[in-house]
């Protein structure tokens, strides 16, 4: 690839409006469209519609917009600071078009680029930050789709950090030295402390965090993000893990977090693998606590990556303490469960009106005692019983069930790898179930599912789980 860039027919620039008249001529969903968009600035729009649609109409109205119920004339465009034609019609919009450029006055026809004098980028606001996509009105679909994925990527309360940081500069001009200290300032004062209480609607906490900041001349404490990666498929992560992902130092994961997720992370970004699989040699969660705690305290941001939700047997509460015991900043971020992944692959319902209407997380391990636990009565009651890390405690938990006096027949569903292209789904009953346990055939992680609300899924892509026979001696294999 050569490394010269091609030259814009069309330069980008921001106009400001506030306060001038801005011009839409047209009755319908075009001069419609053009509207909403200006009047996303402080623009004095007037709308000229001979005969506007009711849309049109009611949208001017609710939102107090001058509209000009009249014959288009040139006079209507005096003064304006920009002309939109929106008539939908070639020669009337031509007609609009010279007659704003006889007035000095840019003018965009909809659809026709080659009247226009300026282009309608696709916007992304956060005001008072825009960023404005344009294809020289090549592409519209294209320039939608790169807006689409900017939005994602700016936190919605960005508008609101960017209106603190400009009440904010005089007082950082004056008080950190240009150069490193005040790049250092901005960056904290952008990703650290002040944006994190912002985004919370925290004003007053911004505000503090500000002025901590100030006087710590922009060294910004490190922080922990305790972060749901979803069940493996990267594109169940949420928009705010992403976010997360991408401004963090330090990524420190579980072994079932995806490859494709850690990646989005920065590529200078610091990874730690926390373990722990299958036997390979993995830190302790002591250990992980005390990681966590010595990165933070280095001054790191850190992203805690879990599989699924991290409150859903994922040891945080443990990492929490550890970190409030530190006097260390974290935050939470909820992702999508295990569960709810493997319920999706089978279209199973997980509460079913008239037969399930709770639901139970449980775990096939701390099943020593002697007593029945409490679930086994949930699922007598009729709950849906989601059992996380089951595989080899698989005949325990259906032996439990029965002995409580669930009925043997009950339907149970088994997905391995929910989410992913190599998931695998099985069905049967609870008295197939002791049948996962000898299973030597699945390496992934495995999620079952036991209740009358199973009888509702999708079995067509399943196979019996009890049709497997294996043969020779084996080892159940060991789960995290
Ligand atoms: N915090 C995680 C659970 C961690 S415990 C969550 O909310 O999902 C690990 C167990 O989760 C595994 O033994 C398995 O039972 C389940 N699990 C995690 N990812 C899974 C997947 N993609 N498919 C099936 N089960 C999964």
């Amino acid at each position: 690839m050569a490394g010269e860039t091609a030259k814009l027919n069309a330069f980008p620039i921001f106009l400001r409006v506030e306060g001038r008249r801005v011009v839409v001529v047209g009755s319908g969903g075009e001069a419609l469209a053009k509207a909403r968009l200006i009047a996303q600035s402080n623009a004095e729009l007037l709308v000229v519609a001979e005969e506007p649609e009711t849309a049109l109409a009611d949208w001017t109205a609710a939102n107090g917009v001058n509209l000009v119920r009249a014959a288009y004339q040139a006079d209507f465009l005096k003064g304006a600071a920009l002309v939109f034609a929106a008539s939908g019609d070639r020669e009337k919009d031509a007609q609009v078009v010279n007659d704003a450029r006889a007035l000095a006055i840019p003018a965009n026809a909809v659809d026709r680029p080659e009247l226009c004098d300026f282009f309608m980028p696709a916007l992304v606001n956060r005001a008072p930050v825009a960023v404005a996509v344009g294809t020289e009105g090549a592409g519209p679909v294209l320039a939608q789709m790169i807006r689409a994925r900017i939005d994602r990527m700016l936190s919605p309360s960005l508008g609101q950090l960017a209106i603190l940081a400009a009440s904010y500069r005089e007082l950082v001009e004056r008080r950190v030295a240009k150069g490193i200290a005040r790049r250092r300032f901005w960056k904290s004062f952008f990703t650290g402390s002040p944006a994190r209480a912002v985004e919370a609607g925290d004003a007053i906490e911004a505000t503090r965090a500000a002025e901590r900041l100030l006087h710590r001349q922009g060294a910004e404490p490190g922080h922990v993000a305790l972060i749901g990666a979803g069940p493996g498929a990267e594109d169940l992560l949420t928009l705010r893990a992403q976010r997360l992902l991408m401004e963090a130092d330090v990524i420190v994961h579980d072994a079932l977090v995806p490859e494709a997720v850690i990646a989005m992370g920065r590529r200078d970004a610091l990874r730690i693998a926390a373990g722990k699989r299958k036997g390979c040699h993995s830190k302790t969660q002591k250990e992980i606590n005390e990681l966590l705690v010595v990165l933070a305290r280095e001054g790191k941001r850190v992203v805690r990556l879990k599989s699924g939700d991290p409150l859903v047997f994922g040891r945080a509460g443990e990492e929490m303490a550890a970190l409030r015991d530190a006097g260390i900043s974290y935050e939470l971020v909820p992702g999508v469960t295990a569960a709810f992944a493997a319920a999706a692959d089978f279209e199973l319902p997980l509460t079913l009106r008239g037969v399930a209407s709770s639901l139970v997380f449980t775990t096939g391990h701390d099943l020593k005692g002697e007593a029945l636990p409490d679930w086994t009565k949930l699922a007598i009651g009729g709950a849906t019983v989601a059992v996380y890390m089951g595989r080899s405690t698989a005949a325990e938990v259906a032996g439990l069930l029965q002995e409580a006096g669930l009925s043997p027949d009950t339907a149970v569903a088994v997905v391995e790898n929910a989410s992913l292209a190599s998931r695998r789904l099985f069905h049967g009953t609870l008295s197939d179930l002791p049948a996962l346990g000898e299973r030597t055939d699945l390496s992934g992680p495995v999620l079952t599912i036991i209740g009358d609300a199973v009888a509702g899924a999708n079995l067509q892509r399943s196979e019996p789980l009890a049709a497997y026979r294996e043969n020779g001696a084996h080892a159940p294999a060991r789960e995290e």
